[in-house]
C-alpha cells in the first residue's frame, strides 16, 4: 500500500512509518517539523519505499498533490501539550482543526481507500465510569482536548458526507522510545526520565495515587495499521493498555527519590480504556506489558540527557496559567 503519514518525524508516526516500510508498504511523511524530529526517521532513511516532505498541513497546496494515488491517510500531525493551548488556543485550533480540515480535503480529492485519525482520550474530560467506553460523555477540560475532539468531529462528518472510509482512534497516554525530550512542560516519562538522568527527585503530583493507562507506542502503531486494513468505517476506537498504573508504581519501577507538586485543576485521577470495542472489532490486543515498557524506557536513559530537568518550581512557573484559568 502506498501510505501518508502527516506527523511521521513526531513520536508516534515515527514509530508507524517503521512498521509499515518493515512490512514493505510505501511510506510518505508530511512533517512541518515544529515537533516532530528528523532524527526520529533518520534510521529510516536508507529505505527506498519513504519519501520525506517538510510541509505543513496548513500549506493546502503544498500538501493536496502528495496524497495523489495515496492508499492509506494515518493523520498524527497536530499539536499536543496543555499549559501551550491555553496559552494560544488559536494556534492549536489553527493546527488540530483547520489542518485536519486540510487533510480531509486532500484525501477526498484524491479519493483515498482509508484515513486514520489519532484522536485524543482527553476528550473524556474526568468520566462517569472506569474502564470509560466510547460512548462515554464528551467534556473537553481545556483547549487541546477540544481542538483534538474537534477534529474528531470533522473526520467523522467527511467519512459520512463524502464517503471516505475513515477511523477515528482516541489514544491513552502513549509512552515509548522517541517520546518527546524537548519543549513544553508535558508527558510524566520525558519529565521523570531527565530527572532520573540527573539523579534529581521525581515530581510526583499529589499523592502519586492517580492512574494512567499507560500504552506502548508500537502496540499503538499496529492499532493504526489494523485500522487501515479493517474494512470497516466511522468508528471510535479506544486504544489503551486494557490496565491503569499509578504514578507511584511507576516512580518504583523508575527507583529514585520523590518530591511533590500540587495536583492540577481538570486532572483525572485515573484514566483506563474500556478496549471491547477495538478488541472485537479489528482483533487488536496490547501485547508490551507495562514492566517491559518501562524496562525499554530505561536502557535508554541517556536520551534524555539534554531534556530539561524540570523541579517543584520550574513547574510551578510553567503550570501557572492552568491553575489560573481552571482553578475554581
Ligand atoms: N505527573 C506527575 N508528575 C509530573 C508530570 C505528571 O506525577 O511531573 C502525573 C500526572 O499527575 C498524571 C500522569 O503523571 O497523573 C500523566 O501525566 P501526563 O501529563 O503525562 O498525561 P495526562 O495527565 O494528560 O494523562
Amino acid at each position: 500500500m502506498k501510505a501518508l503519514i502527516t506527523g511521521g518525524c513526531g513520536f508516534i508516526g515515527s514509530h508507524l512509518a517503521e512498521i509499515l516500510l518493515t512490512q514493505g508498504h510505501e511510506v510518505i511523511i508530511i512533517d512541518n517539523l515544529e515537533s516532530g524530529r528528523l532524527n526520529n526517521i533518520e534510521h529510516l532513511q536508507s529505505q527506498s519505499g519513504l519519501t520525506f516532505y517538510q510541509y505543513d498541513i496548513l500549506d493546502f497546496d503544498k500538501i493536496e498533490p502528495c496524497f495523489k494515488s495515496v492508499d492509506w491517510v494515518f493523520h498524527l500531525a497536530g499539536m499536543a501539550d496543555i499549559v501551550p493551548s491555553i496559552d494560544d488556543p488559536g494556534k492549536y485550533y489553527h493546527c488540530n482543526v483547520t489542518g485536519t480540515f486540510n487533510v480531509l480535503e486532500a484525501a477526498k480529492n484524491q479519493q483515498v481507500k482509508k484515513l486514520v485519525y489519532a484522536a485524543s482520550s482527553s476528550c473524556y474530560g474526568i468520566p462517569d465510569s472506569y474502564p470509560t467506553p466510547e460512548t462515554a460523555e464528551i467534556r473537553p477540560q481545556y483547549p487541546y482536548a477540544l481542538t483534538k475532539y474537534m477534529g474528531e468531529e470533522l473526520v467523522l462528518h467527511w467519512g459520512q458526507t463524502y464517503k471516505i472510509p475513515v477511523m477515528s482512534l482516541r489514544l491513552f497516554n502513549v509512552y515509548g522510545p522517541r517520546s518527546r525530550t524537548a519543549g513544553a512542560y508535558g508527558a510524566v516519562f520525558g519529565v521523570f526520565l531527565a530527572q532520573k538522568f540527573h539523579n534529581k527527585p521525581f515530581t510526583v503530583v499529589g499523592d502519586g495515587t492517580q492512574t494512567r493507562d499507560f500504552t506502548y507506542v508500537t502496540d499503538v502503531a499496529r492499532a493504526f495499521i489494523k485500522a487501515a486494513e479493517s474494512s470497516l468505517t466511522g468508528k471510535i476506537l479506544n486504544v489503551g493498555s486494557d490496565n491503569h498504573y499509578s504514578i507511584n508504581y511507576l516512580v518504583k519501577l523508575l527507583g529514585g527519590e520523590i518530591t511533590y507538586v500540587p495536583k492540577r485543576p481538570g486532572e483525572p485521577d485515573c484514566t483506563y480504556a474500556d478496549t471491547g470495542k477495538i478488541q472485537k472489532l479489528l482483533d487488536w490486543k496490547p501485547e508490551v506489558s507495562f514492566e517491559d515498557g518501562v524496562s525499554i524506557m530505561l536502557q535508554q536513559l541517556e536520551k534524555w540527557q539534554d531534556a530539561p530537568v524540570w523541579n517543584p518550581d520550574s513547574i510551578k512557573q510553567a503550570t501557572a496559567t492552568w491553575f489560573e484559568y481552571l482553578g475554581s
